[in-house]
């Protein structure tokens, strides 16, 4: 078990514990060597296991954390107060029932030491310790001090981090001490810590990281500390704006607006000042905006550094480590999750930031690492919930340049992400795969459709199914506070027809039926 205490130690942003101390403990030949304790590398590891029982697999994470899912870190753990948790790295899912962040706790891994010994294999995680470099042609792996890590299979998944913005990347260190990112567990502990006492934040970026974080704070601040004013700053007009069609994305602003969240939208941010204790933020239309905290999330770039020294490439559009729909970057070392760009047989070359497809690539990857050989053919999903009631889920393509085709109806209090997670007691959501059936049963009318030109900001978008088209295909659905007909949304987009009516598809989600 973790305990509070070590992890806040721990969690000190610029040091990471190494565990093992000493790489001489470390192994120097591995069957599977996993390089990032992510998802997509605990992915692996499940996926060689449950074909290779007795492998040896061993995990070199620079993070001083066993593996852990990320998520619940804008979402779940800002909902209840922290007083009342037994342990600050548990949250409680939107039905109440506690889960702890880490997929597993400490007593499942082995000690890297034991690793070779062991008749029956088992996972063994390296934490604090980073691979510099890779020679793929020698199978070796090496490690910041030079330690050498022969592998027979080895997997990349060295996942993203956060980006910043160079007005405040090159500012002076005591306006930098106001300035943080937000990816892991330190993060997190930190801010914990801020929100209790301080008054004021803002968040800049208006993705899934800003929009979700700034909901998820601002219901913090009313339980804990009601004089915390949470801003949200970003160039859009509205919140996820490069996902939500225009109306969408303005309504769901109104929403998180609602949330109590100060939302400046259209601004972006020209100077910045230490002004006493807090920063001010000058925005281009004059605004300022004073506060003690400042959290950039602006996006992510993906973890590539070690490609250079290792012969590599990297995709020069979408970034990420190239590899082939089988996710191979050379023979024998292969790439998932964030940091890599595979070629989707259907869709093209593409890289997903999504914790699902951090899942089912990883999965993939461990399987050809076993020596499955194939190709990616499953689409990953990926969800979003601005807190318990709004929420949603999405498979493809979801880019709202392109053209949509939205049906709406009236939702429930059953239409929530805290009324499925009631339900199933699973927060992470791509595991909610139900099988639901396609056909339709007699479908009641039709409420409204929108397409992406209109914008009404006064409709009431309960719930909805969006359908996002390329050349009048449908290559991507968002499920809006619609739940578990992911399995629908998988089917459309598989059929790849032309459809004259796509009020008649989204019938087949059965979103008027209750
Ligand atoms: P990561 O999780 O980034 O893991 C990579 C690991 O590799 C890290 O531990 C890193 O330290 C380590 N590493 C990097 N380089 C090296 C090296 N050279 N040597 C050793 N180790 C190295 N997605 C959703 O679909 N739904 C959500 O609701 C959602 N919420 C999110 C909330 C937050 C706060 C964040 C930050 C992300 C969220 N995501 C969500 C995105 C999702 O978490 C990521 O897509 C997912 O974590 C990617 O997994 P990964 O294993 O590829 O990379
Ligand atoms: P930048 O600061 O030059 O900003 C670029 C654009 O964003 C400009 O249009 C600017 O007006 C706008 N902008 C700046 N601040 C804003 C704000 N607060 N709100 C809204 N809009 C704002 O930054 P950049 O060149 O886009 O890069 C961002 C950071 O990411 C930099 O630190 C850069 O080094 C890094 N980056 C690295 C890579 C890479 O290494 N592959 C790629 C992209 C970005
Ligand atoms: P994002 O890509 O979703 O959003 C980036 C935001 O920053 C956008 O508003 C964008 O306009 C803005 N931006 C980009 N460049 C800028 C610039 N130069 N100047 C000013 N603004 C700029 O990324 P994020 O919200 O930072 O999230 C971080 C990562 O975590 C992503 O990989 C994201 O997919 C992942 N994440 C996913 C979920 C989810 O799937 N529900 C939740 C949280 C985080």
């Amino acid at each position: 078990k973790i305990d509070v205490k070590t992890s806040r130690k721990s969690a000190a942003k610029s040091v990471p514990v190494k565990i093992p101390s000493t790489s001489s403990e470390i192994p120097a030949h591995v069957p599977y060597l996993l390089v990032g304790g992510g998802t997509a590398g605990f992915s692996a590891f499940r996926a060689i296991k449950s074909l290779d029982a007795k492998a040896k697999v061993l995990i070199l994470s620079e993070e001083g954390y066993l593996p852990y899912m990320r998520p619940p870190l804008s979402k779940e753990v800002w909902y209840d107060p922290d007083s009342e948790k037994k342990d600050e790295l548990t949250f409680k899912q939107w039905n109440g029932s506690e889960k702890s962040l880490f997929y597993e706790p400490e007593d499942f891994y082995i000690s890297p030491k034991e690793l070779d010994e062991n008749p029956n294999g088992g996972v063994a995680v390296a934490r604090g310790w980073r691979v510099e470099r890779i020679d793929p042609f020698k199978r070796i792996a090496y490690l910041e001090d030079g330690h050498e890590i022969k592998y027979e299979k080895c997997l990349l998944a060295t996942g993203a981090k956060p980006k910043s913005l160079n007005i405040f990347s090159k500012a002076p260190e005591a306006i930098q001490k106001h300035i943080t990112t937000f990816r892991g567990i330190p993060d997190y502990v930190e801010l914990n810590e801020i929100v209790k006492e301080t008054d004021s934040i803002a968040i800049i970026g208006g993705g899934f990281l800003g929009s979700e974080l700034a909901c998820a704070l601002s219901r913090r601040a009313s339980l804990e500390n009601p004089k915390l004013k949470v801003y949200q700053i970003f160039k859009e007009p509205g919140n996820m704006h490069k996902v939500l069609p225009e109306y969408l994305s303005l309504w769901t602003t109104n929403k998180v607006a609602k949330e109590g969240v100060h939302i400046i939208a259209g601004s972006e941010v020209q100077d910045v000042k230490l002004e006493g204790n807090e920063v001010s933020l000058m925005l281009n239309d004059g605004k300022k905006v004073s506060v003690n905290k400042v959290i950039v999330a602006v996006g992510v770039e993906p973890n590539t550094y070690l490609a250079e020294k290792s012969g590599l490439e990297v995709d020069p559009d979408c970034g990420g480590f190239l590899v082939n729909a089988e996710l191979e970057a050379r023979s024998h070392l292969y790439a998932a999750g964030d940091c890599s760009c595979f070629y989707d047989i259907k869709f093209g070359r593409r890289r997903v930031e999504h914790h699902d497809h951090a899942v089912i690539s990883g999965r993939l990857a461990g399987e050809n690492m076993v020596g499955a050989g194939k190709p990616y053919l499953h689409q990953s999903m990926f969800w979003s919930d601005l807190g318990p009631d709004i929420g949603f889920e999405a498979i493809g393509i979801v880019d709202s340049s392109l053209p949509t085709v939205a049906v709406f109806a009236k939702a429930s209090e059953k239409d929530s992400p805290k009324a499925i997670v009631a339900e199933s007691n699973d927060n992470i959501r791509s595991n909610l795969e139900a099988n639901v059936s396609t056909t339709s049963s007699s479908p009641s009318p039709v409420n409204t459709q929108k397409t992406s030109a209109e914008n009404t900001g006064t409709d009431d978008y309960g719930k909805g199914i969006i359908f996002y088209l390329r050349d009048e295909l449908v290559v991507g659905i968002v499920l809006w506070n619609v739940f578990r007909r992911m399995t629908v949304a998988r089917q459309v987009l598989k059929d790849d027809r032309k459809y004259d009516d796509l009020n008649e598809v989204a019938k087949l989600f059965h979103i008027f039926d209750e």
